[in-house]
């Protein structure tokens, strides 16, 4: 039976991880895997998660199921991380998820059950997995421009017009913070013409928030989203706890629902554990467990919070020094925008051709459209890099 079915596609990002790690080069560099690296290339568990765990194996006494929405205060902690410890959270509903990913996957069936007609538009470029999260649930994708790679920033002017299309009911998936792949975010203003234009032509967004404290701090990275739940009546938002709190592998996450009112919220809330049951029936509970102590305990919360900003921090200068090195080897500020943007990637204004030479000749591994991983560029050996990106592109 299995003979019929189509040869899968290699993942480009999976492939790329292979041949990273069959290359025998010891000067060799990773910028492709979209995980944080501290300064000895490791993806570390974070100190409080840690201590949460140690105290979750130590308290625990069953491992009976807990239900399919989740743990009710892991639910509560995350709407107050995103919505603000202050927020009216009377319209806003939790359902804990499997990863950021598994958040999208049962908001889309959500929406797919509630909106057949419904399209969703993705910005152009956006995470890949994006295409086949939703367009599995059976949502018609569509793609609204957003980057200007010439000019390596947001391009807004066609983002608005294309949205401007978009017909009533559709949904609009917007990035809430550290856009990936491009790193480049809206502003305020733009954020706020944005939320606009979703009022007037009705459409329905779907906030992806992924990095949620690696932009520019762990409330404001959520600005975008409590405008959102300030202006806008209804909408839902993926979190992922997968890069915040560093439990990539222990997948939690939650899909946030804001709706009209009290009673829209509960309903929605309900149908929603619906989906989760028939696709997966109860998420796994250890590393929400977790989180949920982490967010709850204010010592490990304390801790927590500045580890993160630490590691954000990191990312900062790590820009920084990666713009600076650039701007000396060429000659040029061709590449200041790195400086600019947010989170854990940003594009190289590279070609094919170019990054093929990368990780040939030098070793230098970067994903094909030129995302990088800013978390994984060389502290101390940044020149390195900005000479083998001169050498590839024409300008040393
Ligand atoms: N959304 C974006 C934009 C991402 O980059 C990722 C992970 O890379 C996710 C969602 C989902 O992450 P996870 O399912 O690991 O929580």
């Amino acid at each position: 039976m299995f003979e019929s079915l189509a040869e899968p596609k290699v993942d480009a990002i999976l492939g790329l991880m292979a041949a990273f790690r069959a290359d025998e080069r010891t000067d060799k560099l990773d910028l492709g895997v979209g995980v944080y690296k501290d300064p000895a290339g490791k993806t570390p568990v974070m100190r409080a998660i840690k201590t949460a765990e140690a105290r979750l194996l130590d308290e625990q006494d069953t491992k009976s199921y807990v239900s399919p929405g989740g743990s009710p205060a892991f639910c509560e902690a995350m709407i107050a991380q995103v919505f603000g410890a202050k927020a009216n959270t009377s319209r806003i509903r939790a359902v804990q998820s499997v990863g950021g990913s598994g958040a999208l996957r049962i908001l889309a069936d959500l929406l797919q059950e509630t909106r057949p007609e419904a399209r969703a538009w993705v910005s152009d470029p956006t995470w890949p997995n994006h295409i086949p999260l939703l367009g599995a649930a059976g949502l018609e994708l569509k793609r609204y421009p957003y980057y200007d790679a010439a000019h390596s920033k947001v391009d807004f002017a066609a983002m608005m017009a294309a949205l401007g299309e978009a017909s009533s009911g559709d949904i609009v998936v917007l990035h809430g913070c550290c856009h990936n792949p491009t790193g480049a975010d809206l502003d305020r203003a733009q954020w706020q013409d944005v939320v606009a234009l979703l009022k007037e032509r009705e459409l329905f967004p779907l906030v992806d928030l992924a990095y949620q404290g690696f932009g520019i701090g762990l409330e404001e990275d959520a600005g975008p989203t409590r405008l959102l739940a300030e202006e806008m009546d209804e909408f839902v938002v993926a979190a992922s706890c997968s890069k915040n709190l560093g439990l990539y592998r222990e997948r939690v996450g939650a899909a946030l629902i804001v709706a009209r009112n009290t009673a829209d919220a509960t309903r929605a809330h309900g149908r929603l554990t619906t989906v989760v049951r028939a696709n997966y029936s109860m998420p796994p509970d250890h590393g929400a467990n977790t989180t949920e102590r982490v967010l709850t305990d204010s010592a490990l919360n304390e801790e927590w919070r500045s580890e993160l900003e630490s590691m954000r921090l990191r990312m900062v200068g790590l820009r920084k020094d990666f713009s600076e090195a650039m701007r000396k080897r060429s000659n040029s500020d061709r590449f200041d925008y790195i400086s600019r943007q947010q989170g854990m990637f940003s594009r190289l204004p590279l070609d094919t051709a170019q990054i093929d030479r990368l990780r040939e000749e030098f070793g230098i591994y970067m994903v094909g459209d030129g995302r990088i991983n800013v978390a994984g560029l060389p502290e101390n050996d940044m020149d390195r890099l900005a000479d083998a990106i001169c050498t590839v592109t024409g300008t040393a």
